[in-house]
Parts: C-alpha cells; structure tokens; sequence
C-alpha cells in the first residue's frame, strides 16, 4: 500500500489545480469523484440494483446513471438517500482499495472534495488542505461553473465549515492570490511537499 495523501478542500477552492502540479512531478492521482462514477458506469451490478429500486427513469436513453433525476430522488427521501449510500459507500470503498493496492509510487495522491464531510481521513496518511478566502471561494466557482451565486453559497453551506476542514489539515496550502501571479510560488510549495511526502513515504516502508 503506498503512502497517501488526502488532497480536500471546498468547491472551488483549488484542488484539480493543485493537483496537477503534483501529477507534473510524477505524483500519480486517484479521484475519488471518478472512482464513484465507475461503481455505477452502464452495465455495473450496482448501476443494475439503482434502476431497479428507482425505476428506468432514473436512466438517461443511453442507459447511463441521470444524476439529476438520482439527486432529485434523494433530495425528497432521506430512507432513500440511506439506503444509495449503503449500496454505494462499501463498493466505493473496495474500489478505491484495489486502486491504491495497483499504485507502484511511494505516495499518492487521493483527491477527495468530501474527505471531512464523508469521514475517510482515516484512509489517509496526510491530509493536505487547499485553502481559499469563501468571497474568492464564490467568485471562481460561479465563473467556473457558470452557475448563480446562490447555487454555490448553497454546496458552500453543504459542505464542511472552513475552520473544521483546516482542524484536519496537517498541510495547508492557501490559495488566494490569482495564478498570474502566484503559479510559481504554488509550484515551490508542491514541489517542497512533495519533497517531504518522498521522505514520509520511505520512512513508513522501515
Ligand atoms: P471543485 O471541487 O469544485 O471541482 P477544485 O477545488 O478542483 O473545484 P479548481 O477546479 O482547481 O478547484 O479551481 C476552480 C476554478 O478556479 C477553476 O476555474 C480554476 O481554473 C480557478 N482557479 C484555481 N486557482 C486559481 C487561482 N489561484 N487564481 C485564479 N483562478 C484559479
């Protein structure tokens, strides 16, 4: 099992950015949202076990998962909502296990935006925070996303409070100042935690 890094931060906040800074470096990735769209992609058991306790119309034509109308479901039924997360916190688990058990690298990185929220710290080694101001939060997300300032104030609000996410950290790497400006400094920062990251990851192997 290699050495991981729990990458987190709010919407916004930073954490692809970052994160590709690292993978520049060799870092491999494991994406926690990406691991949890392959648990239910067309034609898994568990996409099969969805469309039967919600209907086809939980379906797009394609026969892919419509988050929308799973969202929407859920919103309205907390047994609901339990009942999906029962099915799909154990595969996403066992999932990310075997994707950890493949890496080769000393470390990796695991980008997860709801590591406090859905208590999986305890998977990692380090937690890495990236942390943002919420006004510059709210302004990159709403550009990002084209989406309202409310849409985002409301995910913001969802998700784990700043002081709580920072009380996990044991790294922090703020991200404020605008790229332009601050890209380089951000990749010194990268480039001295992974540094650090080499070395924890050796000394755990002894
Ligand atoms: P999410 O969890 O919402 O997907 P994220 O934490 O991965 O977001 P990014 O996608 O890296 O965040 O960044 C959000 C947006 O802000 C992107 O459009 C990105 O290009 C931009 N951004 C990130 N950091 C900076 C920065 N320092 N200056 C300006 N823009 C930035």
């Amino acid at each position: 099992m290699p050495y991981i890094i729990g990458l987190t931060g709010g919407i916004g906040s930073g954490k692809s950015t970052i994160a590709e800074m690292f993978q520049q470096l060799g870092v491999p990735l494991i994406d926690a949202d990406i691991v949890a769209r392959q648990v239910v992609e067309k034609g898994s058991p568990l996409l099969d076990k969805i469309a039967a306790k919600f209907g086809k119309t939980i379906l797009t034509e394609q026969g892919e998962l419509n988050r929308a109308a799973l969202r929407q479901r859920i919103f309205h039924s907390d047994q609901d909502k339990q009942w999906l997360n029962n099915l799909l916190h154990p595969a996403i688990r066992q999932e990310m296990l075997a994707q950890f058990e493949q890496i080769q690298a000393p470390y990796v990185l695991w980008v997860v935006p709801l590591l406090i929220e859905n208590r999986l710290t305890d998977f990692c080694d380090r937690v890495l925070v990236i942390d943002v101001l919420p006004e510059i939060q709210l302004e990159r997300a709403v550009q990002r996303d084209q989406s309202n300032a409310d849409t985002i104030k409301n995910i913001i609000a969802s998700q784990v409070e700043r002081p709580t996410r920072l009380a996990y950290a044991d790294d922090v790497i703020e991200n404020n100042l605008p790229l332009i400006q601050n890209s380089e400094h951000l990749r010194q920062q990268v480039q001295q935690l992974h540094q650090r990251y080499q070395q924890l990851a050796q000394q755990k192997e002894h």
